[in-house]
């Protein structure tokens, strides 16, 4: 069923012709901009999503001018729309991986995951709206500071500290969560805010060194190269890459965090060789085109999440395993029957399954 959302009602002079529209959710459909001042309507020429980002882009077929607009959007209920493979870019890779992938992006347009507005970058807009577009030099410093915070740490944990300091600095200093106000934390400080993360202790210390870095080295700014950022205290290639594709726009490489590695390897996308993240991200890049390398993070990691979960997958709402494409899958849970005891579990997942669950039984 189709929804409506108002997004802003003032977003200010829509004078540009292309302009960003930030939204909290990545569905998409027809989108209104309406000039409160005097009842005038456009219609945008085009939308696009930008997966995963939750993200519209829109170019209007004429600018309005006026600081009071208020933008609709009305929405398929598509929690996630992610594009899938092109066929041509089947030919190279796993056999049978292009159909496993537009499994996943059919099942993730079912369900919304923790990743999509707790995973580090979705949670900087996720706690401020539009922060990605209207601050992205702040945007950038806590997508890296979530990024630290999440190794070992679920999305939700991640996302509960990440409000705590944002609150936290919001009352301490005027520019809120920023470099300059963590940069007068100490680390004791830092660590009471972030005390329920995985590590918290080590993590503290590693965020106030990184913050001294970044003013003295570059200038107050997250670093735009994979070399430069892997340099930074606790921070690793695979938060380097997500950094670089979210706060940078730039596409050097796949972010590969436990889900991905785990799945990859159970789905035969990578050889069993690729014992680590690192290794997991080389093999994936030797074939897996480009154009796909920023989706399939987090259309993998929201799957781990709620379906294929660590030691108690959920094969029987899972096409992938209900098509016979998984060597993994778990051929009693596929069998049936299903009790209602087992559907009141798959009701407490991290996600709500009701339309897989429908489907399938
Ligand atoms: S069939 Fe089961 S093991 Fe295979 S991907 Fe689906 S949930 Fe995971």
């Amino acid at each position: 069923m189709p929804g409506k959302r108002a997004l802003s009602s003032s977003l200010g002079a829509l004078t540009k012709r292309k302009k960003v529209i930030n939204a909290s959710s990545s569905s998409v459909a027809t989108v209104k901009v309406e000039n409160t001042e005097n009842g005038n309507g456009l219609q945008l020429e085009q939308i696009q999503t930008s997966c995963g980002t939750n993200e519209f882009n829109g170019a209007f077929k004429e600018s309005i001018d006026s600081p009071k607009v208020k933008i609709e959007v009305e929405s398929e209920s598509r929690p996630n729309i992610f594009p899938k493979i092109d066929p041509v870019d089947s030919v190279k890779g796993p056999p049978g991986w292009a159909q496993i992938y537009n499994e996943i992006v059919e099942m993730r347009s079912k369900f919304l995951a923790p990743v999509d507005s707790q995973g580090c970058e979705s949670m900087p807009n996720t706690i401020t709206p539009g922060l990605k577009h209207s601050d992205p030099k702040k945007y950038r410093f806590q997508l890296l500071i979530s990024l630290m915070l999440s190794s070992q740490t679920k999305d939700e944990v991640n996302y509960e500290a990440m409000v705590r300091l944002d609150n936290g600095l919001r009352k301490s200093h005027s520019g809120g969560f920023c470099l300059e106000a963590m940069s007068q934390l100490s680390v004791s400080e830092i660590d009471s805010y972030i005390c329920k993360v995985g590590f918290h202790n080590r993590k503290a210390q590693y965020i106030a060194k990184t913050c001294q870095i970044l003013k003295s080295e570059f200038n107050g700014d997250i670093p735009n190269s994979i070399e430069d950022i892997v340099k930074l205290p606790g921070v690793g290639p695979k938060m380097g890459y997500l950094l670089l594709q979210a706060g940078w726009g730039i596409n050097s490489g796949i972010g590969v965090d436990v889900h991905l590695h785990r799945l990859a390897l159970l789905w035969r996308w990578v050889s069993t060789k690729a014992t680590t993240p690192e290794k997991c991200r080389l093999e994936l890049e030797s074939w897996l085109p480009p154009k796909y390398w920023r989706d399939v993070n987090p259309l993998v990691v929201g799957f781990g999440q709620v379906i294929c979960v660590p030691r108690a997958s959920n094969c029987d709402i899972c096409a992938i395993g209900r098509k016979g494409l998984c060597p993994g899958a778990n051929k009693k849970l596929l069998k049936g029957p299903v009790s209602e005891e087992r559907k009141i579990k798959l009701m407490k997942q991290r996600g709500d399954l009701t339309a897989l669950i429908n489907q399938y039984l």
